[in-house]
């Protein structure tokens, strides 16, 4: 059968258990397919009824699984079933038996509109972990990024180098927050064994949730929590102690804590104020310079003596939180970008849009025009 001949099937709802799901059927012969198995109540099938409309009936046999359905147009029907995973399965292997073909949602989606910016920012809007990253995508999914592109073409064709140059900029330099917006930041507390690294976790996220026990050492794994500070998404993973040991379980630990610190986007490195500063203390700076230091326990008596510039905190108490939040949102997020503003999202656009502008400084206005015109846009 030609590809266009094909009758697919695509589950609309999300993967997993819901209240309701949608399967939509497409193809010349929809509605036939669905006649099949559909026991309208009333009696009159599919394909005596006008398009438009929304029919209840049972699926297979009388008394079986209760559907809804709505016909969109002769080659277009959706099912809207109880959103158990047996409902669902059944429904789907009644229609891939009788010859439908199953796609993935994001196939179909990608099948549903021209623009490829469009269908990729829809996508990626089912993976926003918070209301606003998907803000931002769906400004995108909306237009911003076509739109920016749309003017970089033209300044390009009218061989506006120099504002095409500032355009392209402008878009890269949104680029390390676009890749965030569907996974968000990985932030990671470092630091001696207990210091306070878990109930500090505890309180940026407000609630008691990692081990917090004053036996050094007590954290061996790593442990996250996944929260959203002003808004953005943050997973912030406990780590255990670092501090010299012998004893291989923690030695293993602690690989593990350098190997987390390599992939943070932040690290965080958690002190005792109460204790004086050390050459142990030292070393942790110097391997992570770039590390948000933070002096926690803040409510005892600090030590005398030097301590680094770093964040006040008492985890404790929650002093400091407040300022622990602006910190880590300042270093992650920088200049937040105004509400619809153009932002490249993936990896694929960000590689395009870099192309193009070494292409510009390299006065290869055409091969400029190719990235901006082939995939991913
Ligand atoms: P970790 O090993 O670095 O994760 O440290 P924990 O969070 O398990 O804390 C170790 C001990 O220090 C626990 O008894 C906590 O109650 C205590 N602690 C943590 N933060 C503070 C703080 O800000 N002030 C005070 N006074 N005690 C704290």
């Amino acid at each position: 059968m030609p590809p266009g001949k094909i009758n697919r099937l695509v589950l609309l709802t999300p993967p997993g258990r819901s209240a309701l799901a949608t399967l939509r059927v497409e193809g010349p012969q929809a509605v036939a397919l669905v006649d099949q198995f559909f026991l309208p109540v009333g009696g009159r099938p599919l394909s005596d009824r006008a398009i438009g409309s929304i029919y209840f009936g049972h699926w297979s046999r009388s008394g079986g699984e209760e559907v809804v359905l709505s016909q969109h147009s002769q080659d277009q029907v959706e099912i809207h079933c109880h959103g158990g995973t047996i409902s669902v399965n059944l429904l789907r292997q009644s229609l891939l038996a009788a010859g439908c073909e199953e796609i993935p949602w994001q196939q179909w989606i990608a099948s549903q509109h021209s623009d490829p910016i469009t269908s990729d920012a829809l996508i990626a809007l089912a993976e926003a972990k918070s209301q606003r990253t998907a803000l931002f995508l769906l400004a995108q999914a909306e237009g911003a990024l076509r739109g920016a592109i749309e003017n970089i073409i033209l300044l390009l064709r009218q061989r506006d180098l120099p504002a095409a140059c500032d355009a392209l900029d402008a878009l890269l330099i949104h680029a390390p927050l676009g890749k965030h917006l569907i996974c968000g930041w990985r932030v990671v507390l470092a630091g001696r064994p207990n210091v306070g690294k878990s109930s500090l976790i505890n309180a940026l996220v407000g609630y008691q949730r990692a081990i917090v026990y004053d036996k050094p050492g007590t954290t061996r794994d790593v442990l996250m929590a996944q929260t959203a500070l002003e808004g953005w998404p943050i997973e912030l993973i406990d780590t255990a102690g670092l501090h010299s040991s012998r004893d291989s379980l923690e030695l293993a630990a602690m690989e593990a804590t350098e190997a987390s610190l390599e992939k943070a986007d932040l690290a965080l490195l958690v002190f005792d104020a109460f204790l004086p500063w050390s050459t142990e203390d030292d070393a942790l700076t110097e391997r992570w310079p770039t590390a948000l230091v933070v002096h926690n326990k803040c409510d005892l008596e600090a030590a005398a003596g030097f301590r680094p510039e770093g964040v006040q905190s008492s985890a404790q108490l929650t002093g400091g939180v407040a300022e622990l939040c602006e910190q880590i949102i300042a270093r992650l997020i920088g200049k937040v970008p105004e509400d619809a503003a153009a932002i490249p999202f993936t990896d694929e656009q960000t590689r395009a849009l870099t192309a193009a502008r070494c292409a510009l400084a390299r006065n290869e206005v055409s091969l400029a025009l190719d990235r901006l015109s082939g995939p991913p846009f």
